[in-house]
């Protein structure tokens, strides 16, 4: 996107601000972050938020800027850096809402693209040398085949089938491969691209640009909660962490409970069955890597519950490659969607078509009859077919159906999150947190704090693109010191059940907004998975441990500050929203399933109350927060539900 003089003065000095160069670190400019926020803005979604953005530009480096935060009528590009730093951290601090939430996505862009950009020519970074970072270890198949043969529509289509399955993730993957296994004839369309084990080079600039929706770059409207999911052939599958929990028992309970009583019997425990071995989810690819014997160790000295991850993968390597992994799996062990559903699909002769997005839904008598759908290249593709399967994620299936005409009043609303972030501790020995095995042990310790509600403890892989996302900003030295101690890193992720929940509305342009607030009583828990967190930390050995919050909150076990001490630091520092950096891996809800059209937008069996032969089948469905990592009761309903379409659809 082109920046007008004004515009790139205020980024590149916000850009060198964050990050400066000295000591041997580039700037933020030098290493080409400034150009590469300004083409990334060409990928957000919504037209409002590039305006907004470059509104803010605009602001930035006008004197009124500077007379509203210093006190002096100065452009921000001409102040010294100490003067600089004040303007950013007023913003940080701000009790204006939306100011913080425009620091945390700067901080975070920022601090993004400074650790993930490649140096001159592709090269290595001279960040990654600072940080004793390896980089990327490059494609470990590059000459394996593409086993999926994915069509990119060069011409305008029309086409038909039985089925059109809108999205290829864990839902509609899933139901793609039911459905044409049951002899349907199933089309699939999907927004992203496709790529697999040659693609997968490890590198986390492309992984998101390629991968990720927005790039990686998506978020709640007020900027709280970063919001990540897949976008290519596969989805959030091809780039998740292979946690493979089943439906807890208590959740199936609950959610029969919301008047879907096959939750709770022996016809979904068979659906869990299925996706269970046709992704190979197994124990025995659990090595514990060195920053999870960091987790384990606080763990047991605790004597707090700890338990091997059941994990979908075959030959994993559980080693320097593994840690890679949230940008595809180089070697090919994920057994992703791709892998899996598609592979099924396609040998029962599935068609699809890919970075082809559906725009609407075509009804006619109140029932499904079509899909419009338009390439990124401009070409339409239009789909004649007797049901649709809207599976888009739980952030894009509600945009559709409101873009379909569809107003049952649940449709968009009960945004389930499960809000993550992590408390990371510092220790004396390196760790190299970026390497080892993604999740192979987790606590359910604090799992009921309310009833089923509470906190699930589990750890990931720190690339630094994932240490940037959640690392505080106070100053530019400060920060540098901390992201100079990565390899001596460890976060502990609290990842909580969100009771309360949220809000997809859509936009003029039929985009989706996302509105999210944490409620008092998820706070409550994420509070407590903080400490606990802390704790464990502190159990295993840490020297120093600090929140993801963005004002300062830290302590030195045994030499500076306390465990209570870092508790009043963080209740001072705030709960709000953009008072911390929160994440969101686990997208549900949207339109849930239900009983009634008063409590749900579908019924048990995934069909839209409103419109015949149109149903839901990802994370949207979910009555509300599974409380575990949900990819695996994700693909049971799909596969629970697209049974029961077939049989339907074979009468
Ligand atoms: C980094 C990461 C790590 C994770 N780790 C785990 C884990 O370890 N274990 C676990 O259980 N869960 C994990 N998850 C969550 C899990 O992957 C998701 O919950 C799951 O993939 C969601 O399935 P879905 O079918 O709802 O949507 P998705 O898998 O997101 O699939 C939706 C698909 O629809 C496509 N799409 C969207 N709009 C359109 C449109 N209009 N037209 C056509 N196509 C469209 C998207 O491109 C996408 O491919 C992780 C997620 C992420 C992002």
């Amino acid at each position: 996107m082109n920046l007008s003089a004004r515009q790139r003065r205020a980024l590149e000095a916000i850009c060198d601000t964050f990050a400066p160069s000295g000591n041997g670190w580039p700037s933020a400019s030098e290493t080409g972050v400034p150009d590469a926020i300004a083409r990334g803005l060409e990928f957000t979604g919504r037209a409002a938020v590039r305006a907004q953005f470059l509104q803010l530009l605009d602001f930035w480096d006008s004197r009124f800027h500077s007379l509203f935060t210093t006190g002096r009528f100065a452009h921000f590009s001409s102040l010294t850096p100490e003067a600089r730093e004040w303007v950013l951290l007023s913003w940080a601090d701000s009790g204006i809402q939306r100011r913080r939430g425009a620091f945390q996505a700067l901080r975070k862009a920022i601090g993004l693209l400074y650790v993930m950009l490649p140096g001159a020519e592709g090269g290595r970074s001279r960040v990654w040398d600072r940080l004793g970072y390896p980089g990327p270890l490059g494609a470990q198949r590059p000459n394996a085949r593409r086993p999926l043969r994915a069509i990119v529509p060069d011409t305008d289509l029309d086409l038909s089938c039985d089925v059109c399955v809108i999205g290829s993730g864990a839902g509609g993957a899933t139901a793609a491969a039911v459905l044409a296994k049951a002899g349907c004839d199933v089309i699939v369309l999907e927004a992203g691209s496709y790529f697999d084990d040659a693609d997968f080079d490890g590198d986390a600039f492309r992984g998101f640009e390629r991968l990720y929706t927005e790039r990686g770059n998506a978020a709640t409207a007020d900027q709280s909660v970063n919001l990540l999911a897949g976008e290519c052939l596969g989805g959030g599958t091809v780039v998740n962490y292979c946690t493979s929990f089943r439906t807890p028992d208590d959740v199936r309970a609950e959610w029969a409970a919301a008047g879907v009583p096959w939750f709770t019997q022996d016809e979904y425990t068979r659906s869990l069955d299925a996706v269970c071995a046709r992704l190979s989810v197994n124990l025995e690819h659990n090595r514990v890597s060195a920053r999870e014997q960091v987790l384990q160790r606080g763990l047991q000295s605790l004597g707090w519950h700890c338990a091997a991850m059941p994990r979908n993968v075959v030959g994993c390597e559980q080693g320097k490659i593994c840690g890679y992994c949230g940008f595809g799996c180089a070697i090919g062990a994920k057994q992703s969607a791709a892998k899996t559903w598609l592979a099924d699909a396609q040998d029962a002769g599935a068609r699809f078509y890919v970075e082809t997005r559906a725009e609407r839904v075509r009804v006619q008598a109140d029932a499904a009859v079509g899909v419009e759908a338009r390439t990124r290249s401009g070409q339409r593709v239009t789909v004649r077919c007797q049901a649709v399967v809207a599976a888009c994620g739980a952030i894009h299936t509600p945009a559709l159906l409101l873009r379909s005409g569809l107003r049952n009043e649940h449709i968009g609303f009960h945004l389930h999150l499960h809000p993550v972030s992590n408390v990371s501790g510092i220790f004396a020995e390196e760790i190299r947190p970026w390497e080892g095995t993604m999740q192979a042990v987790y606590s359910d310790q604090l799992r009921f704090l309310s009833g089923n509600y509470g906190v699930k403890l589990e750890t990931t892989a720190l690339q630094p693109a994932i240490e940037a996302a959640v690392l505080p900003w106070r100053d530019a030295q400060h920060y540098r010191s901390l992201l100079e101690k990565l390899p001596r890193t460890v976060g502990i992720g609290a990842l909580v059940r969100d009771r309360e929940g949220g809000r997809v509305t859509v936009d003029q342009e039929g985009q989706p907004i996302s509105h999210y607030s944490l409620a008092p009583f998820d706070r409550k828990h994420l509070r407590h998975g903080f400490i606990g967190a802390a704790r464990i930390l502190e159990a295993a050995g840490a020297e120093l441990i600090y929140s993801p919050h963005a004002k300062w909150c830290a302590y030195e076990p045994g030499r500076r500050g306390s465990l209570g001490s870092f508790i009043q630091d963080m209740d001072s520092a705030g709960w709000d929203a953009a008072q911390l950096a929160l994440f969101s891996f686990h997208i549900m809800g949207t339109a849930r399933m239900g009983g009634s059209p008063k409590t749900s937008a579908t019924n048990p069996e995934g069909q839209t109350w409103e419109v015949g032969n149109l149903y839901v089948m990802d994370g949207s469905g979910f009555p509300n927060a599974s409380g575990v990592n949900p990819m695996i009761s994700i693909e049971a309903i799909a596969h629970h539900q697209a049974s029961r379409l077939a049989t339907r659809l074979r009468r």
